[in-house]
This record gives C-alpha cells, sequence and structure tokens, in this order.
C-alpha cells in the first residue's frame, strides 16, 4: 500500500507514543513495555490497522503488535489509537527484513500476515512476506508451538505460499479457499482494509494457518 507522501508524517510517527522508536532496544523485553505476561501477537504489514485495532479490542487478554515500513501509511493505524485508545497495542515503523533484530527467539505467540504485497515477477520471490526467506525470520521470533496466520485474495501468491511450506519446515495447520464460505474459519474473523475492498468486488479469499 503507497499512500501518498503525506507531509508531516514522519515527525508524527516519531512523535507519537503509540509507535516504539528505536525497536532493536527491546528485543527480548517487549513484556515490559505492556506490563503484563500475556502472549504477544504481531502483524507484519499492518497497513493502516484495521485489523490489528479490531482484533487488539476484541482480545483485551491479548498484546498486539503492528509492523508497518511506511510511515504515511502507518499515520492511518496511529489516528485510529488516536480516536479510540487501547492499551495492548502498539506499533513499529519498520521494514520486516529485520525482524530478527527487534525480537527474540521464542518472544512471539502468533504472526499475521494479510494481503501481503504479490511482489509478482520471479526474481523479487524473496521480497513475498510468506516467501521461504520471510519464514525463516519468522521461525527465529517465533515460540515453537506458535503459528502463523495469512489471508490474501491473490491465488497465486496463496498457491507460492503453500508450495514456500515444505521446504522451509512448516506445515499447514488449516487451509481455505474461501474463507467467508467456511463456517469454522470465518470465526471470530476481523476484516482488513484491502479484505473489505476485494471481497466486496466478489473476490474470495484465501487463508492459511500454519506451524512448525
Ligand atoms: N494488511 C493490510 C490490509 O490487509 O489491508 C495492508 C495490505 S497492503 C497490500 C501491504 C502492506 O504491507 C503495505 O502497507 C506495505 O507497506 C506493507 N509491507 C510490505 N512489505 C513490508 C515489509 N517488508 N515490512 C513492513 N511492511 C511491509
Amino acid at each position: 500500500m503507497r499512500l501518498r507522501n503525506i507531509t508531516g508524517a514522519e515527525d508524527k510517527i516519531a512523535e507519537s507514543g503509540y509507535v516504539v522508536q528505536e525497536a532493536t532496544n527491546r528485543k527480548g523485553k517487549w513484556k515490559e513495555l505492556f506490563g503484563n505476561n500475556n502472549p504477544i501477537h504481531i502483524e507484519v504489514g499492518m497497513g493502516k490497522g484495521q485489523f490489528i485495532h479490531g482484533m487488539a479490542k476484541a482480545n483485551p487478554d491479548v498484546n498486539y503488535i503492528g509492523m508497518e515500513r511506511y510511515s504515511s501509511v502507518l499515520l492511518r493505524a496511529v489516528q485510529k489509537m488516536e480516536a479510540e485508545e487501547l492499551p495492548n497495542l502498539y506499533f513499529l515503523c519498520e521494514d520486516a527484513k529485520n525482524i530478527t533484530d527487534i525480537f527474540a527467539k521464542d518472544e512471539i505467540d502468533r504472526i499475521y500476515l494479510n494481503f501481503s504485497d504479490p511482489w509478482p515477477k520471479d526474481r523479487h520471490a524473496k521480497r513475498r512476506l510468506p516467501s521461504r526467506q520471510f519464514l525463516e525470520r519468522f521461525d527465529g521470533i517465533l515460540k515453537p508451538e506458535g503459528t502463523l496466520e495469512f489471508k490474501t485474495d491473490n491465488r497465486a501468491l496463496f498457491e507460492f505460499a503453500l508450495e514456500e511450506l515444505m521446504p522451509a519446515g512448516w506445515k499447514a495447520q488449516a487451509v481455505t479457499f474461501d474463507l467467508h464460505h467456511n463456517e469454522e474459519m470465518v470465526k471470530g474473523n476481523i476484516m482488513t482494509e484491502y479484505e473489505e475492498k476485494f471481497s466486496s468486488m466478489g473476490n474470495p479469499i484465501y487463508k492459511y494457518i500454519i506451524m512448525r
């Protein structure tokens, strides 16, 4: 998601109490930020934050961290928090390729990827968030029993993501090619901005839940 550059977005992000600055200093100590021992779930490539804000509101006993690399996009999530503050949600303005510098081994209980950028050219495959290269990074921060959940409306990206599982040493716990008509998997589903847009156009939503 590339929003128009918003003037002053970087300064606003740097000043916001909802955005953790110098995140690498928190590695291994994220529980201290929340002041409790609740599990930590993160969304990588959060966009404007509708999903994670909704999740944090619905699940006060879980701590949430949303990661987004563009300040102009992240600003929208910050504005949602200004409108409705939640104690269990923080944001990071970071590129996920550095995620193992930010979180320690076994620090994270669940990872969400929603409507990740498809990077359609073969030579860019390693930039895709469900690629084996990113799964290896996620493996480095997720608890052994932790899970990763991925939703998309992009069939080619979803098939690629499924093919990446075995070589990366992960396995599917649940898979659907039509989330909104899967009674079991749709329970508690909170829609992202992209999910609302593409499902309203009639696109099926694909989802997997994976573990090591
Ligand atoms: N998850 C939101 C949704 O479903 O509505 C946004 C989807 S948008 C297509 C993908 C978002 O992921 C963009 O905002 C992009 O900037 C962010 N993103 C992509 N690669 C990233 C990375 N390596 N690190 C952090 N954010 C990333």
